[in-house]
């Protein structure tokens, strides 16, 4: 069995296996961050950091940095997230090339998500740079906190963006899957407030809490609701021993459609149950709704699509289109006004130890990148 584990002939998977090294849980992206602003400044870009999402020595900020292009043509953005979801304590990355896929030798997570795609790009930012490869404007723009809640790219702005269209990297399956299709999300949060009081000897005095949480709960529709909409409490927490009337019970939950009037429906009528749970049990509630995400919806196509289906096809494969679930940066990009679509970057079975790509794909995702470059100056 063939295995490197660092310093491979192959300079992007080399390139790969740098990253991979380095541990960047979300709100630790500082050392990952120095790594890639050295290797970019060393091509004479002008790289900058936004504010750090989190406090301390650890702490980064979103990279940005422009190629300025030496071809008329469309500028674009290519965007990846440099934080990974953080792994078991004390697990470091051991990151392992063996016969051609590359993948973690300890309990840590490889990192491909989504340090693949941030390989691919600063890998093609160099060989545009040394090569002298014509293309037009590209900005990349490299964020942090993405793993807890889009923290990064929510803090971003498009201040001084001059791109027309995003491609972020940043979703699983074979190079040339386009993810156009993503739900809009937002958290409902209750805190019903109730009076404690003993369970036996005066439950009349009490108020619980607890009672009305399951009321609310009972009285939601949840799950999958509809072939586009869904719902989920995915915490309840309250109360302090068998004997006492809780006076205290939180619960958090969700909604996420591809329809933006389903889903403000929903969560209406989560709040109202909510409400109606809480005046059935004379308890108080504190209630906070947040947009996390919004959807985008590309599956009608145009021009965007078309580049990146073009490109799919100018390295010899063919390009699917896919609708996701979840929510990533792009949906915040696409709220910021840039209409930005995610591609798949060849990660396999990310958020587990078993994480991997194969090299072969990683190379399918550089080559993806300069096509997308090419079609921006053709455009
Ligand atoms: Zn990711």
């Amino acid at each position: 069995m063939r295995q490197e584990s660092i310093g491979s002939a192959d300079p992007l998977v080399s390139l790969f296996l740098e990253l991979a090294h380095i541990p960047s849980p979300p709100g630790q992206e500082r050392d990952v961050n120095d790594f890639l602003i050295t290797r970019l400044r060393g091509l004479g870009l002008d790289v900058t950091e936004g504010e750090p999402i989190r406090e301390g020595k650890t702490g980064a900020g979103n990279l940005f940095c422009r190629i300025p292009g030496n071809a008329p043509g469309i500028p674009i953005l290519l965007s990846a997230h440099t934080d990974t979801v953080a792994s078991e304590p004390d697990a470091l990355p051991d990151p392992v090339l063996e016969d051609g896929v590359l993948r973690s030798r300890s309990r840590a997570v490889l990192g491909a998500d989504d340090k693949s795609a941030v390989a691919a790009i600063v890998y093609c930012a160099e060989r545009i740079v040394k090569d002298d490869i014509p293309h037009a404007d590209v900005e990349i723009m490299l964020s942090v906190g993405e793993e807890s809640g889009l923290l990064g790219a929510k803090s971003w702005s498009l201040d001084g963006v001059g791109s027309r269209y995003g491609f972020c990297f940043d979703s699983t399956g074979p190079v040339g899957n386009i993810i156009v299709r993503s739900p809009s999300q937002k958290t409902i949060k209750a805190l019903f407030k109730g009076k404690a009081a003993h369970a036996g000897v005066a439950p009349e005095e009490g108020r619980s809490a607890v009672a009305a949480a399951c009321n609310a709960i009972a009285g939601m529709k949840l799950g999958r609701l509809d072939e586009e909409t869904t719902a989920n409490i995915g915490l309840i927490r309250g109360g302090a021993a068998a004997n006492v009337v809780p006076d205290r019970c939180r619960i958090n939950g969700e909604v996420r459609s591809h329809d933006l009037d389903k889903l403000e429906e929903q969560v209406e009528a989560m709040i109202d149950s909510i409400n109606m749970a809480a005046a059935g049990e004379e308890v108080d509630v504190e209630l906070a709704v947040v947009e996390e995400f919004r959807a985008f919806d590309f599956s009608a196509g145009g021009p965007q699509l078309d580049m990146a289906e073009q490109a799919v096809r100018d390295i010899g494969l063919e390009p699917l289109r896919g609708s996701t679930g979840g929510g990533s940066d792009v949906n915040v990009l696409n709220l910021l006004g840039l209409p930005c679509i995610n591609m798949s970057t060849g990660m396999e079975k990310v958020h587990t130890p078993e994480e991997y790509i194969t090299v072969e794909a990683l190379w399918q995702l550089h080559k993806l990148i300069l096509a997308l470059t090419a079609k921006a100056l053709e455009a």
